[in-house]
């Protein structure tokens, strides 16, 4: 549980953090009538809604043209056209949270603007269902699991189920991650193309869990993975589709420097010295704390602050102990400002990240990386740990730069805090990399392209 959930606990940290600013934006309910937070923690409390907004308004193409150019548009335009008669069938497991859903929800305006008509479907099932899911999650990551019969029955069951209840009748289904791999069994009613779009890392999969799913995967016309180190060998084509960030959403998209400083007022960060962030989930592969300690060594050089922002305490047990973990490192220098924020912050973490003089994503594991791509997008100097995708992403000193240790973090601190132009320069650097490659458009025109392979509108030739 969050410290936060409990006022006793809450106050005790604290005061144990001093000037800490720990964000808490859902009150704790009262218990036992309530005892009120003190005042200082309520004043310093930034105004963050207590409930989700309601997303934004889905994207238009013309909103990009000030960020791509027409002729980039123009070019998504002409690959769309000989897919215009079209339709696709993308199905998902949630339709809310979660980086596939944000991503579905402005992928496919724009598909269906392009005249690529695209159903979006998502899977129902019983807790039972999500329970092996899950845990089929996990063991694909590399967990520890042992596949039942009664686990691969009711994955099946519940594949079969919502094979019955959904229609069939596009032109193209693509089927994201393991949830719904089972609805391949419906090619049979229909002569479309299939591709499964797996966003995890399959690296290290359980050799059980995996061997259940590969013959349902190996009847897909083709794979869709998110780094080459994240496939397997399998018998169909594979694609490369890197993940990607959306410049209009609210976590990336321009902000007016009012709303910028006021951020930072409510979190009580100075404007006027330099700031170094790391945004991360409280976890220890994000390590917050060699970022502390790269910071202690950094600051008896040159002055800054350390702001490090994330969620992830509230609902993950191991949270609540890497904040704490942090908390200590961090003990009582007030230049260490540590939010914990609820999930719905795009906007404050678009705003940390934009007041940032230098970002730092020191993970010692990592999948992709986005919260480098953000803060490339946003033209900040970026240190990030050379694990993952950071490395397609962060380019040693010419996007970024990439270390391997706490020493290594703090020297690039130093060095980047004493050298602006050459900061400046790498992140001018860093935000062309991410127009060229990790914008949605691109991966618009990814899908474009593969749609035109696999429908046999384009020769594979054409497009390598
Ligand atoms: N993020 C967030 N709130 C947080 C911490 C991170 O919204 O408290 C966002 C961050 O901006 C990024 C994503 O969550 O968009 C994290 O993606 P990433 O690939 O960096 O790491 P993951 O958490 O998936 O390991």
């Amino acid at each position: 549980m969050d410290a936060r959930n409990d006022p006793v606990e809450e106050r005790a940290l604290e005061q144990r953090r001093g000037e800490t600013v720990t964000a808490a934006p859902v009150e704790a309910p009262p218990r036992n009538g309530g005892s009120e937070a003190p005042a200082r923690e309520r004043r310093k409390r930034p105004r963050i809604s207590e409930t989700p907004p309601a997303p934004p308004p889905p994207p238009r193409l013309d909103d990009y043209e000030p960020i791509i150019g027409k002729p980039q548009l123009d070019e998504l335009r002409y690959l769309a056209h000989p897919l215009r008669s079209k339709t696709v069938k993308m199905v998902n497991s949630t339709s809310m949270g979660g980086g596939v859903a944000e991503m579905l929800n402005r992928l496919i305006p724009l598909l269906s603007e392009l005249e690529v008509v695209t159903r979006w479907d998502v899977i129902t099932g019983g807790n039972d269902f999500f329970e092996v899911t899950k845990a089929f999650h996990n063991a694909l990551h590399g967990g520890e699991y042992v596949l039942t019969k009664e686990a691969r029955d009711i994955f099946l069951s519940y594949n079969e189920q919502n094979r019955q209840r959904m229609q069939f009748t596009e032109d193209l289904f693509v089927i994201h991650d393991p949830q719904p791999a089972g609805l391949i069994r419906s090619r049979e009613r229909n002569r479309g193309k299939w591709m499964w779009r797996c966003h995890i890392d399959l690296s290290n999969p359980h050799p059980d869990v995996w061997g259940f799913l590969r013959p349902l995967i190996e009847e897909y016309d083709a794979t869709v993975f998110s780094s080459p180190a994240f496939s397997r060998q399998l018998m169909v084509p594979q694609y490369l589709f890197y993940p990607c960030i959306d410049p209009l959403s609210e976590k990336n998209k321009e902000l007016d420097a009012g709303y910028i400083q006021k951020v930072c007022d409510d979190f009580g960060i100075d404007r006027s010295r330099p700031i170094v962030t790391q945004i991360s989930r409280f976890d220890r592969l994000k390590d917050p704390v060699g970022v502390i300690q790269a910071y202690k060594l950094a600051k008896k050089y040159v002055d800054c602050q350390l702001v490090l922002a994330g969620g992830g305490a509230t609902d993950d047990p191991e949270g609540a102990i890497v904040l704490q973990e942090v908390m200590d490192a961090a003990g009582e220098d007030p230049d260490v400002i540590i939010l914990n924020l609820p999930p719905w912050s795009a906007l404050e973490i678009n705003a940390l990240q934009r007041a940032s003089t230098i970002v730092v994503q020191k993970s010692l594991k990592e999948g992709f990386g986005l919260t480098v791509t953000e803060a490339l997008w946003k033209g900040k100097p970026t240190i990030a740990g050379a694990v993952g995708g950071i490395p397609t992403q962060v380019i040693h000193k010419l996007t970024g730069v990439l270390v391997h240790s706490v020493e290594g973090c703090a020297y690039q601190i130093r060095y980047l805090l004493t050298h602006p132009e050459f900061a400046e320069q790498m992140g001018k650097n860093g935000r062309e990399h991410v127009k060229e490659n990790f914008l949605m458009t691109s991966n618009v025109k990814r899908w474009l392209l593969l749609f035109q392979i696999l429908l046999g509108t384009v020769t594979k030739e054409k497009t390598t």
